[in-house]
């Protein structure tokens, strides 16, 4: 691949090379991110100042920032220590002050001598009837007024840093930057009606008006959408070099999918037998399938899972499925076992519980082919788990894992076709920022039959009545969940809190009635309340939340969240999505605090407004901002100097197709297009890209 291009050395050298740039002022700018002088050129103006000339200033309401041709009239030295000195000045049609703090007369003499004309730019006020100008910030002859463009970008700034120094440094750093080959697709650029690459840094760093400073913005919109095609383009790489990974087809003959179709109380939605047609017609290919599998909670994203298993079963070799809790695995391998039955499929289930000559037993019949299907916790891709053969692996709630996991994954599968599946929906920009690499199946149809969610928010001085409420609803045969806070990032916390809330319930419903489930339980004692719970022995369960993710109870008719004002929209819903899976009549009750904070409101509201977990997951975006909303640590979200991932995610959505496309007609990056999108790679600093280049 060979090191960074000669083309763009002259970016990547130090800042102080730069003119008018020491060490002291580099270490200012590398404050504000930059570094080098490609930070500086692509550090685009936050903002702008207005600075056409008005005659007077008499048509001006201050305060305001105005610019204006005076005649220096005379000057005001201080009056006594720390009082300011002050300048008359002239214009066509008022006289007004120009006033400073602690400035050297000398200076100011020589600024502004009497009767010469001068233009000043600044902020005007009104103070105590006097209409002045506090520390103009231009001070020019006449003949020099040309210097002052009309309209004055704004950057980002530091203490001791000013506007003017950085858009001194950004023009020395725009003389470096060459001009560079294209990279946009030349159809894109013209129907966009971009500007090439150094014309558009030209035109961001010299804004005419206002609209200049939009992302929409030809220059803006160009340069984001550089940020954003060198991260598709490397996702695309990464996707290429999966897709080449050893792959292998597994078609089946949809035996097995038939009996267990068959079997089902209900018939797959439209919704759902389109996922499982991409993920067939995926799995069918030589290529490894990397795909993710999107879908509402409740949406039935198990069933296409398990179909999709039987798929690699079919073809004669193994799925395993992976879910993020226990609980959850023993969930899903117990409501798979009859379907497994039916079709004539070994199923097992391996977590961390499984010991000795257990574990070994089940290790051994996965290594000869014993086993067709695994479930279990992330205990299945522990170093001595062996498979036969391995086809499928179906990662169940995937924002459990994380990204790194996920590629972890993707090495222990081998060519195993690899399938993730949310909790709950993603928005799209994110989606598409932190999974580009893979291909998306969509389930946006919920099953037929479901009866909303009644949804209230109820101050918690209302407990009694909803303890009351409780009482009344378990007399008619029904089951609740009372989820308690996220006190802290404290299980210990969490858990006394729970301990707590059992305590009480108990007291005031019956004895057996209530139950128990918190995340340090040990796991038999778990095992042992969640059944009692599914079995309608208890009738509450109290809960932290451990129940969050995947739990299925249908006759669970009441979901109860204490202090949800602390919970995440995405959080609340997936908590929420636990009820409203049976025919009965559902109800959530979001206990809260008063008072509300803003956002804490704003999400309570969405949620009594809509079940729909695409429009709260867009919702939770808007609200979190991007970062938050993954958990940066864990995301491995990209940052972009320009672009913005959450209102950006039409170019996105263009960024990944056409990055895809390139990559398809010019694997190797070798044509013309593919050697200017190597330099964009190297600006851009993807040096992920390089190496799988070098993979590949
Ligand atoms: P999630 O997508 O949240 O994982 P599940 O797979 O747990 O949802 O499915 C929720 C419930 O919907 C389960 O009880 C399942 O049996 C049921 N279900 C799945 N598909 C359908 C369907 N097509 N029609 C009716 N019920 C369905
Ligand atoms: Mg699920």
């Amino acid at each position: 691949m060979g090191g960074r291009p000669e083309a763009l050395w002259p970016l990547f050298g130090d800042l102080e090379g730069l003119p008018g740039i020491g060490a002291r002022t580099a270490r200012l700018f590398a404050q504000i991110g930059a570094k080098r002088p490609r930070d500086l050129i692509l550090t685009l103006p936050q903002g702008g100042i207005d600075r056409t000339p008005v005659a007077s200033l008499r048509a001006v309401v201050p305060p305001a920032v105005a610019t204006v041709e005076v005649t220096v009239l005379r000057h005001l030295p201080p009056r006594s220590r720390g009082a300011p000195a002050r300048v008359i000045v002239e214009d066509a049609g008022t006289t007004f002050q120009l006033v400073w703090f602690h400035a050297r007369g000398d200076r100011l003499a020589k600024l502004l001598p009497p009767g010469a004309r001068r233009l000043v730019s600044g902020r005007v006020e009104l103070f105590d009837g006097v209409l002045q100008m506090v520390h103009p910030d231009h001070v020019l002859a006449p003949e020099a007024a040309a210097g002052l463009p009309a309209f004055e970008p704004v950057y980002p700034l530091t203490e001791g840093l000013t506007s003017r120094a950085v858009a001194r440094a950004v023009a020395a750093a725009l003389e470096r930057a060459p001009a560079l080959p294209e990279w946009i697709d030349p159809a894109l650029k013209a129907r966009e009606g971009w500007p090439s690459w150094r014309a558009a840094l030209e035109a961001a760093h010299a804004p005419r008006g206002p609209a200049d400073l939009s992302p929409a913005a030809p220059a803006r919109a160009r340069l984001a959408y550089d940020e954003l095609f060198a991260h598709q383009l490397t996702l695309a790489l990464a996707r290429a070099v999966e897709r080449r990974g050893k792959g292998r087809p597994s078609a089946g003959d949809g035996r097995l999918r038939a009996r267990v179709e068959a079997m089902l109380p209900y018939r797959l939605t439209g919704a759902q037998r389109r996922a499982l047609d991409e993920i067939a017609a995926d799995m069918a290919r030589p290529h490894r399938m990397n795909r993710l599998l999107q879908g509402d909670v409740g949406a039935g994203k198990t069933v296409v899972a398990f179909l999709a298993l039987l798929i690699a079963v079919e073809a004669g070799g193994q799925g395993v499925l992976m879910a993020p809790t226990e609980i959850l695995a023993r969930q899903h391998a117990e409501g798979l076992a009859p379907l497994a039955a039916a079709a004539g499929v070994r199923l097992e289930l391996l977590t961390g519980r499984d010991k000795g000559a257990e574990r070994r037993r089940k290790l051994a019949a996965l290594a000869d082919g014993g086993i067709d299907i695994l479930v279990g916790t992330h205990a299945v891709f522990q170093k001595d788990v062996a498979f036969a053969d391995l086809r499928l692996a179906v990662i169940d709630e995937q924002h459990r894992f994380g990204v790194a996991q996920r590629m972890e994954l993707g090495q222990k599968g081998g060519g195993a076709d690899v399938l993730v599946m949310t909790a709950t929906p993603i928005p799209r920009s994110l989606a598409l920022a932190n999974y580009g690499d893979m291909d998306l199946s969509l389930i946006d149809e919920k099953p037929p039959g479901r009866t909303p969610v009644a949804t209230a928010a109820v101050p918690v001085a209302r407990i009694g009545e909803v303890v009351e409420h409780l009482r009344a609803a378990i007399a008619e045969g029904r089951q609740a969940y009372w989820v308690c806070p996220l006190v802290e990032e404290s299980e210990a916390v969490d858990l006394a809190a729970a301990s707590d809330r059992f305590g009480r319930l108990r007291a005031a419903l019956g004895e057996g009635v209530v139950g128990l489930v918190h995340g340090q339980m040990p796991p038999s004692e778990k095992d042992a309340a969640m059944a009692r719970f599914v079995a309608g022995e208890t009738k509450v369960l109290v809960a932290t939340t451990v129940i969050e993710v995947g739990v299925n109870v249908p006759n669970a008719s009441i979901m109860v969240i204490e202090e949800a004002q602390g919970f995440g929209l995405a959080q609340l819903h997936q908590l929420r999505g636990r009820v409203g899976r049976g025919a009965a009549r559902s109800t959530c009750l979001l206990l809260y605090t008063p008072p509300l904070t803003e956002s804490a409101e704003r999400r309570l509201q969405i949620l009594r407004e809509t079940e729909d977990g695409f429009r709260i997951a867009e919702e939770d975006l808007a609200l979190r901002g991007a970062g938050d909303l993954l958990g940066t640590a864990q995301s491995g979200l990209p940052r972009f100097r320009i672009a913005d991932i959450e209102r950006q995610a039409g170019l996105m959505a263009t960024a990944q197709a056409d990055a895809r496309r390139l990559l398809g007609d010019d694997p190797g990056l070798h044509g013309p297009r593919g050697q200017a999108a190597r330099l964009l790679l190297w600006l851009m600093e993807q040096d992920r890209a390089f190496r799988l280049m070098s993979v590949g």
